[in-house]
């Protein structure tokens, strides 16, 4: 283990003033609030599992949440019962029929989703909401089963204070565009890829 010298110690000390002076000064410095678009996007895992991060976040201090998955709904999600502990605290909607290789019906595909963002407008709509998550909406807009235009006007349109997730790989540019925040998952390494199979409570 390393061992300080009263000389290190103090030069520490120094230097570590000198860094708070200069992280108060850019603290300081942000003076705007707003309700946040955030996109989070990209080939890695992470994306819906950071949102639900937020959703637990928001919770914690008290704010309502509000949740429309467009792609899942057939099966069941460790994060969907854990959430239902919440009561009416989160208002959860899983619209979807599956993966698009799954329904192999696009004419369903495209009603799903429309029903989908119908829900999701609801809850856009919903003063007591203080966050919204848009699971795998990137994945409805990706396929144009949904009006892109629309889509972003509506979420530009957002109360002040609202705070919405989107999530989903491929994010269309004009909602990367329209977004405060938007963070890349990066597939560094993935366990799919050794033969490990979905495992419960880390896949869903
Ligand atoms: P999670 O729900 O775990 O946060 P995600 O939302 O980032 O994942 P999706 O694109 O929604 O990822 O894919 C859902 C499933 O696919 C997850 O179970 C995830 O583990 C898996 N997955 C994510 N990234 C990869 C990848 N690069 N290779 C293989 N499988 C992946
Ligand atoms: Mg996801």
């Amino acid at each position: 283990m390393k061992t300080v010298t009263d000389e290190e110690a103090a030069r520490h000390k120094a230097k570590m003033a000198k860094r708070k002076a200069v992280q108060d000064a850019e603290v300081a410095s942000k003076t705007v609030e707003k309700g946040l678009l955030i996109v989070n996007t990209g080939p890695g895992k992470g994306k819906t599992t950071a949102a639900f991060g937020l959703a637990l976040r928001m919770l914690g201090h008290g704010k309502r949440v509000g949740v429309v998955q467009f792609v899942k709904g057939a099966w069941h999600s460790g994060e969907r019962d854990a959430f239902a502990a919440f009561g009416d605290r989160v208002v959860w909607h899983s619209m979807g029929e599956g993966f698009t290789w799954e329904t192999q019906d696009l004419a369903r595909d495209i009603a799903a989703a429309q029903a989908a963002w119908a829900k999701a407008g609801e809850l856009l709509a919903d003063p007591t909401i203080g966050l919204v998550v848009l699971d795998e909406l990137n994945i409805a807009l990706r396929y144009d089963y949904l009006d892109l235009v629309s889509v972003v006007e509506t979420l530009k349109g957002r109360r002040g204070d609202l705070h919405v997730v989107v999530t989903g790989r491929n994010a269309k540019p004009a909602l990367v565009e329209a977004a405060d925040l938007v963070t890349e998952m990066g597939a560094t390494k993935h366990h799919f890829a050794a033969g490990v199979k979905a495992q419960q409570g880390i896949e869903f």
